[in-house]
């Protein structure tokens, strides 16, 4: 208490001598602690004004919490985030901008928001941030906002936020072995945290998280010997590792998850869906980026939010006594003959098999996508209008 009171006090003089002023009013202490009330004694002043001691304080952005987490810090990044993000769907609203330009545009403006000073906090997991990516996405492909994350990214070729987070973190590290280190605060407090860490297996602290990440993702080297690596060449492969790390999880639980029945067949390799791309219509890719990810009320789908056995998620538009799932619904089902034949190829249609729908559905032609949005469109028209009546 006594040596900061100290050092306010030298900081006076020296203000005093240069003629500069300093704003007590926006001056404010954190004292930072493990929880539990403050001792009423601490009391600090700056030339005759007590100082207000807070809980958070906004330090070039980032919220300094006097627990010391940075959930606090997340959150104000992610309400700016989406503010940003929401402006962004104003200004694009009307347009129908080209899915990477999209991304792009999120890139800039949004995620370099989003991962403001990530080098500190990103070893959260901060589903508040991933939140705000989550939304940006199915905002995009104007699908449900239950679709499942799994297929969601997938199919726009996303990774979540915390790769790219953790490249920062790595990169940070080892950049920190470069700088000049009697200049370096932070070169000292790591070198501690290693030196702590070295000594005791059980200290958790940010070091301790980046020899974990090194360690899990197979760099174990680069941790035992940073010196020697080669920052520019190194962060594109662990970029890499991250994702292929993440790639393999993706497919395991792909297999697990029931809802994805459709999705694993479709979705053979973890790359932005071409369909994106190819049709400029925000329109159609929605109604294709729909029935892709299930984000329509088939009773396949409408059937599992209500707990209706799989089994029993029939068609009732036809006396087949089949599933109405996707296959059904655009190859099979007697009530949609007319429009089938009108959009869809004959070849499709004829020996109608899970397969050719699949091949049918990952058609790279722009006119077979555009026609299977267009029956996907009047098909549900017609649907509705049975349902309501
Ligand atoms: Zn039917």
């Amino acid at each position: 208490m006594e040596g900061l009171q100290n050092s306010l006090n030298s900081l006076e003089q020296y203000c005093n001598k240069w003629k500069l002023t300093v704003n007590v009013q926006k001056t404010k202490i954190v004292v930072f602690r493990k929880g539990g009330a403050l001792n009423r004694q601490y009391r600090w002043s700056y030339a005759g004004n007590e100082i207000e001691i807070v809980q958070n304080f906004n330090y070039l952005g980032i919220v300094f919490s006097s627990g010391g987490s940075f959930v606090q810090a997340t959150n104000t990044l992610s309400g700016k985030g989406l503010r940003a993000m929401n402006m962004l769907f104003s200004v694009t609203k009307n347009l129908h901008t080209p899915i990477h330009i999209m991304f792009n545009l999120f890139d800039s403006y949004v995620l370099s928001i989003l991962n403001y000073n990530c080098e500190v906090w990103g070893f959260l997991k901060a589903e508040n941030i991933e939140r705000v990516h989550k939304k940006f996405c199915k905002w995009l492909l104007n699908v449900k906002m239950t679709t499942n994350t799994l297929s969601l990214y997938a199919e726009c070729g996303r990774f979540p936020l915390y790769i790219e987070r953790h490249v920062r973190i790595i990169k940070y590290r080892l950049k920190l072995n470069t700088s000049k280190s009697e200049n370096c605060i932070l070169y000292h407090i790591v070198k501690n945290q290693r030196y702590s860490i070295e000594h005791n297996q059980n200290v958790s602290n940010w070091t301790s998280k980046v020899r974990k990440l090194l360690q899990d993702s197979g760099f174990e080297e680069i941790w035992l010997f940073p010196e020697s690596v080669n920052i520019n060449m190194f962060i594109p492969e662990f970029r890499l590792r991250l994702r292929d790390i993440y790639i393999q999880n993706w497919r395991t639980n792909m297999n697990t998850c029931t809802s994805l029945y459709i999705y694993r067949e479709i979705k053979l390799s973890y790359v932005k869906s071409e369909y994106l791309e190819i049709l400029d219509n925000k329109k159609y890719r929605n109604v294709i980026a729909k029935l892709r990810l299930s984000s329509h009320n088939l009773a396949i789908e409408t059937g599992r939010h209500r707990q209706v056995d799989r089994s029993q998620r029939k068609c009732t538009m036809c006396d087949l006594n089949d599933l109405e799932d996707e296959f059904h619904f655009v190859l099979k089902c007697p009530y949609y003959s007319n429009l089938r034949q009108q959009f869809i190829p004959r070849y499709y249609v004829r020996h109608q098999s899970v397969f050719k729908f699949i091949s049918l559905i990952n058609s790279d032609r722009k006119s077979v996508l555009i026609k299977l949005a267009k029956f996907c469109i009047q098909a549900s028209e017609v649907r509705n209008q049975v349902n309501i009546n």
